[in-house]
């Protein structure tokens, strides 16, 4: 069985994962696998730079995001286009990490995804698991970890899909607006669950 954890900008979805894999239960990083396929060498950089030009390529030969993000933002088409060389890689590769874990013998595996329903990956989970704060706490969290002021961790927040989106195609929504002790309590009982289910993967 893969759950996907997803939920927005500092809701504790690293939190939740580090929780889960102190019961056993590894996890998968979607954040991680799109930076991998863009790494110097992989078929993915060299056809962002045909397409984007060289200069979203920095000096050592490592992707530019900044320049990237630069030419995409706000131009729907271009980003399309750089989703279609990166989102059948990530997907693919996903699926390979996440059928590695599976062959581990883990009673079941995470697929964290901050993108998890914008990106179409919830396709490849059994359960959606949503983290869930107020946006106040997920203003209050970003603002303290990040190097933002509050107006713009709002500004980030506002940019993501609303929380009742989230809220609403959640299976399964953890609470962290409390301490992490609840959190943790919370974490165990659906692990429980989840072991007790062992529904198989469907596809
Ligand atoms: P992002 O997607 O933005 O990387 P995330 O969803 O993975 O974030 P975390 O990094 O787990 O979120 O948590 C965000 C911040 O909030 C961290 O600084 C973390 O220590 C803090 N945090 C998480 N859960 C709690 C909690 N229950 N109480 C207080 N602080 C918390």
């Amino acid at each position: 069985m893969i759950i996907g954890l997803t939920g927005g900008i500092a809701s504790g979805k690293s939190t939740v994962a580090r929780a889960f894999a102190a019961l056993g239960i590894p996890w998968v990083d979607a954040d991680e696998v799109a930076r991998e396929i863009v790494a110097p060498g992989e078929p993915a950089l060299d056809e962002i730079a045909e397409h984007f030009g060289n200069e979203v390529i920095a000096p050592d030969g490592s992707l530019d995001r900044r320049a990237l993000r630069a030419i995409v933002f706000g131009d729907a088409a271009e980003r399309r286009r750089l989703e279609a060389i990166t989102h059948p890689r990530i997907r693919e590769r996903l699926i390979a990490h996440l059928a590695r874990l599976q062959a581990q013998a883990a009673p079941y595996v995470l697929l964290v995804s901050p993108l998890l329903f914008e990106s179409g990956q919830h396709a490849l989970v059994d359960r959606c698991l949503v983290v869930d704060v107020p946006e106040a706490t997920q203003v209050a969290r970003t603002a303290s970890r990040d190097d933002v002021d509050e107006a713009q961790a709002r500004a980030i927040v506002a940019a993501q899909m609303s929380r009742q989106e989230r809220l609403d195609r959640a299976d399964d929504v953890i609470d962290n607006s409390a301490d992490e002790d609840t959190l943790a309590a919370q974490v165990a009982e659906l692990d429980r669950r989840y072991r007790a289910t062992g529904l198989p993967h469907s596809s």
